[in-house]
């Protein structure tokens, strides 16, 4: 098949063929037929994520159509279309067990862990614990999109943030995470302050929902613009970006007992940021991650894009092939465009 793969860490990709992957006894090997470009496939071409041995293929935001499955699935056969949650969990440890599949002790990560979708072919282990069922309206570009960034958003502001209908909600960072928090935050009922250093992007974010908006480039200070919108401070704040500035803005503009949730990911120089301790213990401030979210709650946030509440498909933007791929990868270190790319060309 071909794929993307890189062979050292920070130097190009190239497309090659390589062998087809088989599935394991409970995996399935997929057809890729759209698979999402993220920050953290830049992430881990740069040598910032250990979990990765070279020569590598990348991708974790993946749909597509099963073609193989090992003789231990049950509950998948060739033909089904599928999409799977980046972090794939063992469906057997102390955390899967408890339903928190999102931080399997043992999970496997493709395109981390494991080869991933930047190619005609992946494979997926665990099968019955993880695929997910397309509606049969649901495109696969789209599909690919929720993979990471949108079912992240999702668990960050339903099941983590427990935003509630009239909340203020702050989201620092309109990229991917953040454009989609707005949109699910904003459909649940809260009122959604969009941060970010262009005009373009916060034009955006009021489209979907956000009813302010801060520009943080020519706002000298952010939090106290935030406190300022909300009349007294946001009651759950999410990093969307992943750097010390918005993570310490994301605490700091919540009031009393507000929730702040880390999503964009800190790694290498700003993996341990400055948290305004002093802050969270007299506000009873609470500091929560989100790290992607189990198969079995993606039936909810689906019948919510089903019957029209969320519109992840506005949020998909440049359609690639996988010759682009390298490119745009290597791309990604920089500031994100609007909307999600998608590689939907094998
Ligand atoms: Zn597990
Ligand atoms: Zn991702």
């Amino acid at each position: 098949m071909k794929a993307v793969v890189f062979e050292k860490f920070g130097e190009a990709p190239t497309i090659q063929t390589v062998p087809d992957p088989k599935p394991a006894p409970e995996g399935v090997v997929i057809k890729v037929e759209a698979t999402g470009l993220c920050r953290s496939d830049w992430h881990g071409w740069m040598g910032h994520d250990d979990g990765i041995t070279l020569p590598h293929v990348p991708g974790h935001e993946l749909a597509g159509v099963v073609v193989a499955a090992g003789k231990r699935v049950t509950r998948w056969k060739a033909g089904e279309r599928v999409t799977v949650p980046f972090a794939v969990g063992c469906g057997r440890c102390f955390e899967c067990n408890s339903g928190n599949h999102q931080v399997c002790e043992h999970q496997t990560q493709p395109g981390f862990t494991a080869w991933g979708s930047f190619a005609e072919y992946v494979a997926i282990d665990h099968a019955d614990t993880n695929l997910v069922r397309l509606p049969d309206e649901m495109d696969f570009a789209t599909a690919a999109s929720l993979g990471c960034r949108f079912v992240t958003s999702f668990r960050a502001i339903v099941d983590q943030g427990r935003v509630t209908p009239g909340e203020w909600v702050a989201v620092h960072g309109c990229g991917g995470v953040g454009l989609s928090a707005i949109m699910i935050a904003s459909s649940m009922g809260a009122n959604v302050i969009a941060i970010d250093l262009t005009d373009e992007k916060l034009d955006f974010a009021k489209k979907i929902g956000a009813v302010a908006t801060i520009n943080a480039a020519t706002t000298t200070n952010v939090v106290k613009a935030v406190k300022q919108i909300t009349n007294g401070g946001a009651h759950m704040s999410m990093d969307a970006l992943g750097h010390p500035t918005t993570s310490f803005n994301s605490i700091a503009n919540l009031r009393r007992r507000g929730r702040h949730v880390q999503v964009g990911l800190m790694l290498a120089e700003h993996a341990r940021p400055q948290v305004p301790m002093d802050k969270v213990i007299a506000f009873e401030l609470e500091i929560l991650g989100s790290h992607g979210m189990q198969a079995y709650r993606y039936p909810a946030m689906m019948e919510m894009i089903r019957t029209g509440k969320l519109k992840p498909e506005l949020l998909v933007g440049k359609k690639i092939s996988l010759e682009e791929a390298p490119a745009a990868l290597m791309a990604m270190g920089g500031f994100e465009g609007i909307g999600i790319g998608v590689v939907t060309k094998f």
